[in-house]
């Protein structure tokens, strides 16, 4: 039986290792303590385990369903009823500020929170996480009224949001988007075209949804710089939040996919919809990364959440199933496959990237906060910096550890992992979307090198990296038995990523093309070595016994499966693969 507990207790030690103390301590969360944010984790674990998780396969054999003459999507009646638990809680608002009914809780909470949930049932967590990202977009762009009305109605769960960028010719190139919105002169748009891909794009779990819809004015810039952000909602809304007539955006259908199935995926089409400016015209993609920024770091920490139920599954199944026997022995009594040492090294394995990955995201949820909130202009900008090179880092290697560590959990049921009634093939085919949307992890590698280190002469970078050669001058000082292999990977680590940023830096006015071929082995070089540094300082933090020895023992695992590879990924990232002549292409490449 496929049951997930909430690891309440790796929860609280990540979040203590990567500078929850430092959050609490400034003034925006003086009324916040520790365990105030106990409980909030204890008692969400427990709906997500109670309430949540049991929908999880329902909702991937029922997928929702389009009615195409009414345009109305409905999800099965348990699945509601695990939004209403959600909602009803007041789960959604956790990091909202006050004003807005919200908990004004640190960033990181939330995150621990979206964890939990995307553990229990991913697919129904896609609706929170777009709305809350719809929620800090109005709430930093909108106007007066934009924000009065609709960010209380997402803060409270009564609307939900989504995220429309996506075309049949739009993609990762947001530039060529095609969705016109025309002003009609009295302060309002008409917005056309189809979207495509869109999460949650219509359901009936709430009364209202609002749409917001990246699109262009005619006649002005082309590219990005045309592009602005316009709030379409389902129902017009008066200015106490009452609700006016049926707007003209419509679900057209819904996409049949690999995974997720409890979550619909809408094409969306607006025919002369009413709209509204959020922001200034033409600063649609600032506005945007607003929201796609934070739902970069929730899409990230699906990675962590698939790992973890991943792992309780294959933890569970490991010790159930009986096969072979125990190396050496004599006896032919058959053993549960966790007492044959591969076994236990794939759930090692399993178990110190979780951990890891949870540390990279919720270091980058730290970043967030300090940057919205220090007291010092100068911490405020520092801490925006290392959020900035953090996010593509989190996005991307973790939700590629999330699908690796599916994998690798489903291959612990050997056959039974690829026949569906076990329900690790559910966990394999949900995170699999991860590496793909909010940015692919490919255009995360080139935000990466282009804009985060390139662009800022790698500064914050060498801030990041002289900060783990501290922590590893001073891991010996604390008395902690760091494995030594550990230590000269990470310093060899620090080598290699240092040189391939120098390289990557001098290159790219002169060979762009070569710096972006090893675009993707840099991102990995970079999250491997911040991931094992924030392994060493959680070891070096944590003062209980055993505590500490299960962190040096992952120390070692970590250095094993990841630490260990950086090196061999060096020449990729140094643009050295002769890609192109290994290629038999069709044609001649167009440049
Ligand atoms: C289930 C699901 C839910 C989604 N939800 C939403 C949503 O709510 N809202 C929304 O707006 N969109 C959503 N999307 C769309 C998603 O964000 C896009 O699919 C994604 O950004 C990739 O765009 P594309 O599919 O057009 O692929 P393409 O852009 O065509 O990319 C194809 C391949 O080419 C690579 N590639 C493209 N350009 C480059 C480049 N410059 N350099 C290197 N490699 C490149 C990509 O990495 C990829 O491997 C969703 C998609 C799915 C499948």
């Amino acid at each position: 039986m496929d049951t997930y507990r909430a690891p309440i207790d790796a929860i609280r030690r990540a979040m203590r290792s990567v500078g929850l103390e430092d959050v609490l301590s400034m003034p925006a969360y003086a009324g916040v303590d520790a365990e105030t944010i106990d409980a909030v984790l204890e008692g969400f674990g427990a709906v997500a385990a109670d309430a949540i998780s049991p929908t999880d396969q329902h909702g991937d054999e029922h997928p929702p369903t389009l009615d195409p003459a009414s345009g109305r999507v409905q999800v099965p009646e348990i699945v509601a009823g695990a939004f209403a638990a959600y909602t009803s809680g007041g789960w959604n608002g956790l990091s909202a500020p006050a004003e807005f009914g919200g908990g004004g809780l640190p960033s990181v909470v939330s995150l621990a929170v979206h964890e939990m949930f995307g553990s229990a049932n991913m697919a129904l967590s896609l609706n929170p996480m777009l709305t809350q990202g719809a929620t800090e977009l109005i709430d930093r762009w909108g106007d007066e009224r934009q924000r009065r009305v609709v960010v209380p109605r997402l803060v409270d769960g009564s609307w939900t949001g989504t995220m429309n960028l996506t075309e049949p010719d739009a993609g990762s190139d947001l530039g060529a988007v095609r969705t016109t919105a025309t002003p009609t002169g009295d302060g309002r748009y008409l917005v056309n075209g189809t979207k495509i891909f869109i999460t949650w794009g219509e359901h009936e779990l709430t009364e209202n949804i609002v749409h917001l819809v990246l699109a262009r004015t005619p006649g002005g810039p082309e590219g990005t710089r045309g592009l602005s952000v316009y709030l379409v909602p389902k129902f017009a809304f008066a200015d106490d939040g009452s609700l006016r007539e049926r707007n003209r955006v419509w679900c057209r259908s819904l996409e049949h996919k690999l995974g997720i199935h409890g979550s619909p995926t809408c094409v969306m089409e607006f025919t002369d919809a009413v709209g509204e400016l959020v922001g200034e015209l033409n600063t649609g993609m600032g506005a945007m990364f607003t929201m796609m920024n934070l739902a970069r770091l929730a899409v990230g920490v699906q990675g962590v959440s698939v790992g973890e139920r991943s792992l309780q599954q294959a933890l569970a199944y490991a010790t159930e199933r009986t096969q072979g026997r125990a190396v050496g022995a004599r006896s032919s009594q058959a053993v549960a496959i966790v007492e044959h040492p591969d076994v236990r090294r794939s759930l090692a394995d399993i178990q110190t990237t979780v951990d890891a990955g949870r540390l990279l995201t919720y270091a980058t949820a730290i970043a967030i906060d300090v940057a919205a909130h220090a007291e010092d202009p100068e911490v405020r900008a520092a801490a925006q910096r290392r959020a900035d090179l953090l996010t593509p880092l989190a996005k991307a290697w973790t939700t590629d550890q999330g699908v690796r560590m599916a994998s690798a959990a489903l291959q612990l049921h050997g056959g039974m992992g690829y026949v569906e009634e076990t329900g690790i093939a559910q966990r394999y085919r949900d995170i699999r979307i991860a590496p793909i949307y909010e940015g692919t992890n490919a255009i995360q590698a080139i935000d990466l090198v282009s804009r985060k280190v390139v662009r800022d002469g790698g500064r914050a970078l060498s801030e990041l990296l002289e900060e783990i050669e501290r922590s590893l001058e001073s891991a010996g000082d604390v008395g902690l038995a760091a494995p030594p292999e550990f230590l000269s990977g990470l310093e060899s680590a620090i080598r290699v990523v240092s040189d391939v940023t120098q390289w990557a830096i001098g290159s790219w006015e002169a060979d762009p093309r070569a710096v972006l071929t090893g675009a993707t082995a840099f991102l990995e070089l970079v999250a491997v070595t911040t991931a094992g540094w924030l392994l060493l300082r959680q070891a070096v933090r944590e003062r209980d016994p055993a505590a500490r020895a299960r962190c040096t023992a992952r120390l070692r695992t970590f250095h094993a499966e990841h630490l260990d590879r950086c090196p061999s990924r060096s020449q990729i990232a140094l643009g050295a693969s002769s890609v192109d002549a290994a290629l038999d292409l069709p044609g001649p490449l167009s440049r």
